[in-house]
């Protein structure tokens, strides 16, 4: 079978090749697998995710590591035939994003080793960010920062990266950062001075092209440091995300970015504050309520429904009405779609508000219940709301005359 020589390995900055067509299959409808004598298209693998681009104008959408059968390029529409030269364009954008962030993973990798003897066990590109798991004890971002200046001025040394192929004998004398995923021959990457290990990926020239490294995120993930890091034009759009969302929320409290979170959290006191004070307000408020209902009642009933009041408001007007002697009190809401009633009487007062409450429940299609002297529900019938209560009260003193 056919084996496909991959261009990319001596150069990762190859996006313009012609080769030969050696194998074509359908796969399904519409889509063909392409293998080719050359390519410089890079294969999913090694955290590293394929390249795609165009095979004589038609669309690779994708590229599969086919092991010694080469590489597969699935291309989507008309595919050349067997034995067709072709010429091939890799998607450069695409392509320079990854070395950023796969070069960016050396770098950062080999830092929390210098820094930490800390060794990164698996790596990932995402959509928009990467992810390392890193055997780093006792993070903090303070540690993690230290790691990130590290790479960074390794980034800005523009240090030279070079690719060395040697023997398996050879590799066992080096100071490699990881131990080899194969046995035979290796290929290298060395970062001039900083870190050497051996990788199949594509790799910028220098360091200098992986532009910056930044820390999203990180979190302790079984038994591992994950940290979620950008570089490159990735960690360009980080921050101007970022700074548009700090920028938004500096609006908010007409202040400057970098004061904003003070701020807030300025705010978030004061309304900590507020609460409780519109909480003891609010009981006040009770107060003066029930002795303005108590007004009202005849015979120790007081019956009344009114609109936009939710259960918590009814109750505190309700522990304010069983504070009274000789009081039964049915309150009810209508609070938007749904109707709310609290029930509560004195402790001197007679009568079973649970089993009220179920009763009035059952005429709102809702459900409802509690204790003998306090009890709350609700229904959807609220239009049957002032129906429902009048019955309930009907029946309270219809009960107090009967006694
Ligand atoms: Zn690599």
């Amino acid at each position: 079978m056919a084996v496909t020589e991959r261009l990319y390995y001596s150069d990762s900055h190859l996006i313009e090749f012609d080769a030969r067509v050696v194998d074509v299959t359908d796969r399904v409808s519409g889509w063909t697998a392409i293998v080719l004598d050359r390519t410089a298209f890079y294969p999913t693998g090694g955290g590293q995710p394929s390249d795609t681009g165009t095979l004589n104008g038609a669309r690779v959408m994708e590229c599969i590591d086919d092991g010694d059968n080469g590489v597969l390029h699935v291309v989507q529409g008309a595919a050349p035939s067997r034995g067709a030269v072709v010429h091939g364009r890799v998607d450069w954008s695409r392509r320079m994003d990854h070395m950023q962030q796969h070069t960016g993973q050396h770098i950062l990798s080999q830092a929390f080793v210098t820094l930490f003897n800390a060794p990164t066990k698996s790596f990932r590109v995402l959509e928009a960010s990467c992810e390392i798991d890193v055997e780093l004890n006792n993070p903090t971002s303070e540690v993690i920062e230290r790691a990130v200046e590290l790479a960074n001025n390794v980034i800005w040394e523009d240090r030279a990266i070079t690719i060395r192929n040697v023997t398996s004998t050879e590799a066992a004398e080096l100071p490699l950062r990881k131990e080899p995923a194969r046995d035979g021959d290796l290929r290298l990457i060395e970062i001039e001075g900083f870190d050497l290990t051996p990788c199949g990926g594509t790799h910028a020239y220098r360091t200098g092209e992986v532009g910056m490294i930044g820390v999203r995120s990180w979190e302790r993930a079984k038994g591992l440091t994950r940290i979620e890091f950008v570089a490159g034009t990735r960690a360009l759009a980080d921050y101007r995300k970022a700074n548009k969302s700090a920028r938004e929320v500096a609006a908010l409290f007409s202040t400057g970015r970098d004061d904003a979170p003070q701020l807030a959290a300025q705010m978030v006191e004061e309304h900590k504050e507020l609460n409780r004070r519109i909480r003891a307000l609010e009981e006040l408020a009770a107060e003066v309520e029930a002795e303005k209902l108590l007004a009202t009642g005849s015979e120790g009933v007081i019956s009344q429904v009114f609109d936009g009041r939710d259960a918590e408001s009814l109750k505190k007007l309700a522990h304010a009405l069983m504070a009274k002697p000789g009081i039964v009190a049915l309150l009810a809401s209508r609070d938007k779609d749904t109707a709310r009633l609290v029930f509560a009487r004195s402790a001197d007062a007679r009568g079973d508000m649970s089993s009220l409450m179920r009763e009035a429940c059952a005429m709102l299609d809702g459900r409802g219940g509690g204790k003998p002297e306090l009890a709350q529900g609700g229904g959807k019938r609220v239009d049957l709301l002032d129906e429902a209560l009048a019955a309930i009260s009907r029946k309270v003193t219809s009960e107090a005359h009967s006694s």
